[in-house]
């Protein structure tokens, strides 16, 4: 059955001075994929950890399905865990290191032969019931250890970068299988990565963390369009920065009043827009530019444009014309457009 978990003011700090996690809070309904992404250090995996079991935070509380869990140790909770490196049994053939869960709680031998090979099955691993860890890729492990971890039937699924010491194209088979089991089982799943791509990816909603606090929680296509801070903005990739003052309906800036299609309340903010949406036409929000600076990557060109002392950076199509000292009308279209409030997190820098 999928839980619906609930972390409310979780803190927790290894020394003294140092919190690794500050006042955590969020849910994560019955069957979704939440990814905890951040950079390395910023608290993920003590994050999982706390709720594994494995660790006790120093504040706040956990809940499944509305219950505490801190005082439970990790064996009696139903969650079950998928770390970095497989850790298999090396002595224990595949379908025993499968079995084993079952085998601690208790289950039949009968019956859990059966639940072996379904789990098996789903992670595409039945034909290799008998061999030993070492007989396998490591994909093939990988594989293996989500297997054990599914076997169980869990309602929490807790997933630490599993796929990164695999190799790219190994990679990209693997989310989808973990997307593919995921979704069949209905899992309630926490995904820690430090990779933005493989969050957005697989996940319903992403945390993103920095300095042990969670900056954003929101669906992926929320941290492109209107991030929470200018540091969210530069974590999910190159975005423009625009200084400027919210009134009437319109922002004042050094290209002129533009108009946003989301209501700004007045005052000193920082536009966001990222480069994929700047126009090269006519229109409204448009200016004179010039273009600085041309970059070809293979499936785009990255533009440096000028306007008016004002940088800015535009993707266009590979087989674009364009030529450094060109001038041109570049627009930022109101729907693409973002404000965000200045405060300590949103100050241009
Ligand atoms: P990574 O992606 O590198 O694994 P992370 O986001 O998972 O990083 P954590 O491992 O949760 O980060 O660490 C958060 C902070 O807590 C870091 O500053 C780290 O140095 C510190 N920390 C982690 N484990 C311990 C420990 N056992 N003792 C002391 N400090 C620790």
């Amino acid at each position: 059955m999928s839980a619906r978990l609930e972390l409310e003011g979780v803190s927790h700090r290894y020394s003294r001075d140092e919190w690794a996690l500050s006042e955590l809070s969020l849910a994560v309904e019955p069957g979704e994929l939440v990814a905890f992404l951040g950079p390395s250090g910023c608290g993920k995996t003590t994050a999982l950890k706390i709720l594994s079991g494995l660790l006790t935070p120093t504040g706040g509380d956990v809940r499944v399905d509305g219950r505490s869990v801190l005082g439970v140790p990790p064996e009696r909770r139903e969650a079950a865990m998928v770390f970095q490196k497989p850790l298999l049994f090396p002595h224990m053939s595949v379908e025993a290191n499968v079995g084993f869960g079952l085998k601690m709680r208790g289950v039949p031998r009968g019956e859990s032969g059966g639940k072996v090979e379904t789990a098996l099955r789903r992670v595409r691993m039945d034909g290799y019931a008998d061999r030993k860890p070492g007989e396998l890729s490591g994909g093939q492990q990988q594989r293996v250890a989500l297997a054990r971890a599914l076997v169980t039937e869990p309602g929490l699924l807790l997933l630490d970068e599993p796929l990164s010491s695999l190799d790219a194209n190994l990679r990209e088979g693997m989310r989808e299988l973990v997307k593919e089991v995921q979704e069949s089982g209905g899992y309630t799943t926490v995904f820690v990565t430090h990779d933005q791509e493989e969050a957005v990816v697989l996940a319903d909603r992403i945390a993103l963390l920095f300095d042990g606090r969670l900056r954003m929680y929101d669906r992926p296509q929320a941290f492109y369009e209107r991030p929470a801070s200018r540091e969210v903005a530069e974590f999910f990739g190159t975005a423009n920065f625009l200084p400027g003052r919210a009134r009437n309906g319109t922002v004042e800036t050094r290209l002129g009043d533009l108009r946003l299609s989301t209501p700004t309340p007045p005052g000193e903010v920082t536009l966001t827009i990222r480069p994929e949406a700047v126009r090269f036409e006519e229109g409204e929000n448009s200016f004179a530019a010039r273009i600085t600076s041309t970059t070809y990557l293979g499936t785009q060109v990255t533009c440096g444009l000028d306007a008016a002392g004002v940088q800015l950076k535009a993707s266009l199509p590979p087989h674009t014309q364009l030529r450094e000292g060109d001038r041109v009308t570049a627009r930022l279209p109101a729907e693409s457009l973002w404000a965000l409030e200045d405060g300590p997190e949103g100050q241009p820098g």
